[in-house]
């Protein structure tokens, strides 16, 4: 590959919170400042010859890092459009994440910044940086040299010493440091010795590039509670599904059905499902089960989810599906249309 006319701009790196670069305060773990001279105090202790193989970078925070428990789709607008307006000075960019919500920013980025011409990385660690034996110095190496990768065209995890697709990455682990997956995707790289290995043919660069067609809508008036997520459970009855599919604010929601792509046996439940349809609410399903995808109407347990107009999300994780429910609700598109984006693959999420 040549060198695009940009590789030999410094990478950014953003800063918006988590364990990270959290320190020990009285209520427990928080977010903390100086985040620049802690990284590069971090990285110093690596051994010249990895060192010596990250590419140039500077730093730049957020004004109020946060736990990434508290991250909203407003923040995921936020970081798309600071990430928008600092990328053309930028070889690449690694984003510092809590861990916690890092799948969900990763797959909303991925459809805010469609077409991407370059990576984006994002990360984040199990303990904090100052933390003896912390995951956060490999975590940050790995992602620095990924992120100088011009190949890699599109938003992904770096995550113990593995790459995913941001898209496709879920936190499956609260306490290891191995604590990401990628159930329905290959691994897009990984480290393997000092080297750090990309699959070209599992990335969008080969599979569905354009033109960066960045979409960066307004995410404020979906942030508080527009799109909704229910998982079924056995008994569950029609007047709850009604009571969250009802109000008028819900615009869109996930359904997490059994199996294949099952829901229970009662007409009532299958009405609700049909009269939030009808309404113009956007109702997309998923599994419960973390691999694999759906097929709704292959068993006849699943004909009221077909009949309600419910689409099929089929092999997505709830992350990616969720964030593309909010996406396409504040895009100004019509019903249909949107109905056929949601079922059309945007960033190699389904
Ligand atoms: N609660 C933290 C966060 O998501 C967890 C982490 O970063 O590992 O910000």
């Amino acid at each position: 590959m040549i060198a695009p006319p940009f590789a030999d701009r410094p990478v950014l790196v953003l800063y918006t919170g988590g364990t990270l670069g959290m320190i020990p305060s009285a209520t427990g773990l928080a977010p903390a400042g100086d985040i620049e001279a802690r990284l590069r105090r971090t990285l110093d202790s690596l051994p010249p010859s990895r060192r010596s193989r990250l590419p140039e970078f500077v730093v730049q925070a957020v004004a109020e890092p946060i736990d990434s428990s508290a991250a909203t789709p407003h923040d995921w607008q936020h970081l798309a459009a600071t990430i928008a307006d600092r990328l053309g000075q930028h070889s690449g960019i690694v984003v510092l994440h809590g861990t916690d919500t890092l799948a969900w920013s990763a797959a909303s980025l991925a459809y805010q910044l469609q077409g991407l011409d370059r990576p984006v990385v994002v990360t984040g660690a199990m303990h904090p940086l100052e933390a003896e034996g912390s995951d956060a110095l490999d975590n940050i190496e790995l992602a620095l040299r990924y992120a100088a990768r011009p190949e890699l065209q599109e938003v992904s995890v770096a995550f113990a010493g593995r790459l995913l697709r941001g898209v496709r990455a879920r936190k499956i682990h609260s306490e290891n440091d191995d604590a990401f997956a990628s159930p329905n995707y290959p691994l897009l790289g990984e480290r393997v010795g000092d080297d750090i290995v990309l699959y070209p043919g599992r990335c969008l660069e080969t599979q569905q590039r354009g033109a960066p067609r960045f979409e960066l809508p307004d995410y404020s008036p979906l942030a508080s509670g527009g799109v909704v997520r229910l998982v079924l459970w056995p008994g569950i009855q029609a007047w709850q599904v009604a009571a969250w599919l009802g109000d008028t604010r819900v615009r869109g929601a996930l359904l997490e059905v059994w199996g294949g792509g099952n829901i229970p046996s009662d007409p009532e439940l299958v009405g609700v499902l049909a009269k939030a349809s009808g309404e113009g609410k956007l109702v997309a399903a998923i599994s419960q089960c973390p691999h694999g995808s759906i097929a709704p109407g292959h068993y006849a347990a699943g004909q009221g989810l077909v009949e309600a107009g419910v689409l099929s999300a089929d092999d997505m994780t709830p992350e990616a599906a969720l964030a593309k429910l909010v996406h396409l609700l504040a895009l100004p598109l019509d019903e249909q249309e949107r109905r056929r984006l949601f079922l059309t693959p945007l960033v190699g999420e389904r």
